[in-house]
Parts: structure tokens; sequence; C-alpha cells
């Protein structure tokens, strides 16, 4: 038996069924665009996510740079963003004609914190970006602090946290923008392309909705300069269906994190970072470290198990923002990370089998490399 990272055909039948069901009355009636199913999604997710408006996009990418024009920044204009992140949490930032301000993130928890803001702040920045990575919530108390202080606002990318909570809020609802990717792997997944922007502010919401579709308030009333970045309703019919079962979808993530956690403590790897004070983990990946991934890995395929590196460069040494000018030891713990993390199957359907063979695989691991139990 081998075990995924990651399984997209779990799927129990009958909702496989409701979903193609969907997506052919859809299809027969010619209502590809907006509509009906992109409406009721928005009003869904807006209530999943406990606030006033979600806006249905084409990707969590074009989410983010869409929350960013809706703010107003742009050309000239930087914006703080962890170098610990999917390349596309800096894009959105280019995207829209701004330049990332790439920041170095906590060893421990992997992401951004209040310090790491405060001391990046100047004249230039327009805007702050956490990212909740791997499904575990930045501590946005004290983020928030520096930001009210300074008066600059906030966009979450919550591409990866899904209905987490902060302190009884979920992700996505503690900045003045929160964006979503779903992606077929995240969280909560289309079967394709899309994301969503989620707001209380009613203004915000409104330039969001218009710059998704060309800026139009009504159609060819084209009040802003926007884009072709729109919701399709297949994506939203099936988001619609998958959305029923999502906060039960994070409580299998976590029981599943859990007895990994449990099971790998003694285990010779250093196990994914325990959730803020009053935050939440919906375990979108579990990450471990080690100081001898290559090994581990190579050992992991032997036995069947895949792994996979989320990321294996930190966005500052990519090639494409090279022109930042940020050298290596620049941003050092996300360097550090970028050699040391090895994300572990975890999935929604994942059997026990599955499990124990993760398990046991990492136990013949610790055997084989001679590894004490509290070494990385
Ligand atoms: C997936 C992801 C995105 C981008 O979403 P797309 O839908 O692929 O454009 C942005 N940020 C993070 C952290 C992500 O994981």
């Amino acid at each position: 038996m081998n075990v995924p990272l990651i399984a997209l055909d779990r799927v129990a039948p009958e909702q496989h069924d409701e979903m193609l069901a969907t997506v052919g009355r859809i299809a027969q009636a010619g209502a590809f665009t907006l509509g009906e199913h992109v409406d009721e999604f928005e009003r869904e997710f807006a209530a999943f996510c406990e606030t006033g408006h979600a806006i249905g996009v084409s990707s969590g990418t074009d989410a983010l740079a869409l929350a960013l024009r809706a703010l107003g920044v742009g050309y000239g204009d930087e914006v703080i963003v962890p170098a610990n992140s999917f390349i596309a949490t800096a894009e959105a930032v280019a995207l829209v004609g701004a330049t990332p301000r790439l920041v170095d993130v906590d060893e421990e928890t992997h992401l951004i914190t209040a310090g790491h803001v405060e001391a990046a702040m100047n004249r230039r920045v327009r805007c702050v970006i956490p990212v909740h990575l791997y499904g575990s919530t930045v501590e946005m108390a004290p983020l928030l602090e520096v930001t009210r202080a300074a008066g600059v606002p906030v966009v979450e990318d919550a591409c990866q946290a899904h209905g987490a909570r902060y302190k009884g809020q979920r992700a996505g609802t503690l900045g003045d923008l929160g964006c979503f990717s779903f992606y077929p792997t995240k969280n909560l997944g289309a079967w394709g392309d899309a994301g969503a922007v989620v707001t209380a502010d009613e203004e915000l919401a409104a330039r969001v909705r218009m710059l998704r579709s060309h800026g139009e308030r009504t159609r060819y009333h084209h009040e802003l300069v926007g884009t072709t970045a729109r919701l399709d309703a297949l994506q939203a019919a099936v988001l619609r269906i998958k959305l029923r079962d999502l906060d039960e979808v994070s409580e299998e993530r976590r029981r599943l994190g859990g007895i990994l956690r449990q099971s790998l403590g003694p285990l010779g790897v250093c196990l994914p970072p325990e959730e803020c004070d009053g935050g939440d983990h919906v375990y979108h990946l579990f990450v471990v470290r080690t100081e001898r991934r290559e090994r581990l890995r190579a050992h992991l395929r032997e036995h069947g198990v895949a792994s996979a590196i989320h990321y294996p460069t930190p966005i500052h040494r990519t090639k494409a923002f090279a022109s930042l000018g940020l050298g290596e030891g620049s941003l050092p713990a996300c360097e550090l990370l970028a050699q040391q993390v090895c994300t572990l199957p975890l999935f929604p359907g994942m059997t026990d089998g599955e499990v124990d063979r993760v398990v046991s695989s990492l136990a013949a691991w610790q055997d084989a490399e001679g590894l004490s139990a509290v070494a990385r």
C-alpha cells in the first residue's frame, strides 16, 4: 500500500453524484457566469466566515490582487509579506504594481509576527499581508496593534486556513479583507481554480465586486478599470455542496493531525508548531522539520509514503524576485525552514492503515538513523 500526500478522490459517492448533477443542470441551462449559484455561494461563504460580504473570484492570487486594488495599493507602495509563503502572496503585490517588502518569520511557528511587521514599517508601506500558513493562524492581536498604530490596512492571506478561528473569529475576518483560494487541494477545493475575498466593509466589498468584472457596477457601466476575475457558476455550485461539510472536514483534519502529532512526537522529527494563544490549526499541511530531510524523504519513498516540501525556496531567493536584491542570509529563519521542512500525508478520508503506515515508516527511519527521541 502506498500513501499519497493528498487524495482528491475520497469523496462520498452521494456527494460526487450531487455535484455532477448540479454541474449538469448548469451546463444544460448555459448559465456559466455569475448568477444564482455565485450569489448563493457568496451569501453562504460570508455566513460561514461570520462576516458581512464575500465576493467570489477566479483564484486566490486574484483575490489578493483585487483586495489590494480595492484598498488603492499600487505603484510606489510597499506591502509587507512574509518570505515563507507560497509565491502568490508576493506575486499579487507585484501584479498591482507595488513592491513586496519581504520579511522573515518566527523559526518556531513559521509565521510572521508583530515584531517583524513593526521592524519593517516605513512611510511607503501601504498594507500588510499576514499568511495563516499550513492552516495555523498568525497571532493577530499584537500584529493588529502595530498596523492600527501605523494606520496601515491588513489583508489576510487565508488561502490555507479556511474555517480556522483566532480568538473566536474566523481567519480572514480579522483584517480589513481576507483572501481565500479554492484550488482543488485546498481545505475547501473547487473542481478547478477559484477564490474569494471576504470583508465586513460594504464599500470595499463593492469595489472588489466591480474590479472582478471590468469595473462594472451594472452591465456596461464601467466605473473602474477592472479585469476578468469572476468565480464561475460551475465552481460556485461545487463549492456550495462542499461548504456544507467544511467544519466537519476541519475536525477530521484536526483529528488526523492530533494522531500524527502524538505518534510522531517521539520519532526524531520536529512536530508542526503548536497553535498560538487563542489560535487554531486546520492542518492544511502537516509540516515537520529535520536536519536530515533528504534522507528522510528517500526513506519514506522506499516505504511508499509520499512527502513534499512547502516550500523549497523562500520567496526572496526565487529568481522571480531576485530584483529585490535580498541575498543569501538576509532572512535566515525562512532560509533555514526551506532547508528543513517536510510535508507528510494528511488529507480527509485518510484511513487508519495509511496513518499507521506513515507512523511505522517514521519509526523505521528513527531506527535506521539511530536517532534519539529528542533529536531533530
Ligand atoms: C494557494 C495559495 C495562494 C494562491 O491561490 P491560487 O488559487 O492558487 O491563486 C496564495 N497564498 C497561499 C498561502 C496559498 O497557499
